[in-house]
């Protein structure tokens, strides 16, 4: 019986454009590391978190705590764990920081007690830690954190999550300007309501965006990177954001979005040569402003969540 054991899930890019709340892929670089250890009591104790200020010790508030105490609860079981978790991501920073911790947690408690549910099962639990951080139980972050690559939800009830292939050449660049943005603020001034013509404009994209990822068409993918529901009103949250899309556009970006609830964004490239006139435009814009700027190139990470220890 294992007594410890380290894992690693990634950050994450959700919606992807034209797939709000249901599109999701895995960042490779960056993410949370957990050291789950079993105690001789039932308590969940977070013993430490490196990496990020501020972030909530208190079981009840913490989603991987959160996340694990879901699992526990489902299997009916007493066991208690300290957690020493080691962040490289701000939290509101839309990618999916929260997401990582709780895909972190369950996968590693999963992994500890001899894996008695499967990876898909593992997405409920953790979705209950993005309850909390978020208000709404969505899965397009903690999905592909656990499974790795682009994920789908089909359907949030019942929940039915699966992958989609897409071409390992594929590239993103992350764009990632020093402010926070907390989901479930970025979450309150969406519409409830949607119009049937820009309803049709995003499914149509949706399949565009679907296909060119199986097809390995890159034309395709650039073509459907479109957002007409969610894009106009969360990218008044960003500062720069259509300067820093028609830049990116311009060097040659295969479209261009906000990741998640932002303030991050990304697009798709083909050629590793475009990034770096993406990241240095992104440095010469917001360095202007005197907003500091993280950018980074990163691919599409195939396992998502996995032990490092
Ligand atoms: P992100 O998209 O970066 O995860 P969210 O706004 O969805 O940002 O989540 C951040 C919120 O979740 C913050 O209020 C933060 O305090 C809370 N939170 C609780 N536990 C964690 C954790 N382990 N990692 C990150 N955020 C956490």
């Amino acid at each position: 019986m294992r007594e410890s054991i380290k894992v690693f899930a990634p950050a994450t890019v959700a919606n992807v454009g034209c797939g709000y709340d249901v599109l999701g892929f895995a960042l490779e670089g960056y993410g949370d590391e957990l050291i789950l250890t079993r105690r001789p009591d039932d308590r969940l104790v977070i013993a430490s978190i490196e990496g990020v200020q501020g972030l909530p010790l208190d079981p009840l508030k913490n989603v991987s705590t959160v996340a694990i105490n879901a699992f526990l609860t489902d299997l009916d079981l007493k066991q208690g764990f300290d957690l020493r978790i080691k962040k490289n991501i701000a939290a509101g920073s839309g990618l999916g920081s929260s997401a990582s911790s709780a895909a972190a947690a369950v996968y590693a408690a999963n992994e500890i007690l001899g894996r008695p549910k499967g990876q898909l099962e593992l997405i409920n639990y953790a979705m209950a830690g993005e309850k909390l951080a978020s208000t709404k139980a969505h899965a397009d972050n903690v999905a592909p954190s656990i499974l790795g690559g682009v994920t789908a939800v089909r359907s949030y009830e019942p929940l039915d999550v699966f992958n989609i292939s897409y071409p390992e050449s594929l590239k993103v660049v992350v764009i990632f300007p020093q402010i926070e943005i907390k989901t479930s603020d970025a979450k309150k001034i969406l519409r409830d309501e949607v119009k049937l013509t820009d309803a049709v404009k995003q499914w149509g994209n949706m399949a565009g965006l679907i296909s060119g990822l199986i097809e390995h068409d890159f034309e395709r993918i650039g073509k459907s990177l479109q957002d007409v529901i969610v894009e106009p009103v969360r990218s008044i949250l960003i500062p720069f954001y259509h300067q820093m899309k028609t830049l990116a556009l311009e060097k040659g970006a295969l479209g261009f979005s906000i990741s998640g609830s932002g303030p991050s964004m990304f697009c798709f490239i083909k050629e590793e040569g475009a990034s770096s006139e993406i990241i240095e435009a992104a440095q010469v814009l917001y360095g202007a402003y005197e907003i500091e700027v993280i950018s980074f190139i990163s691919g599409i990470n195939k396992q998502g969540a996995k032990i490092i220890e």
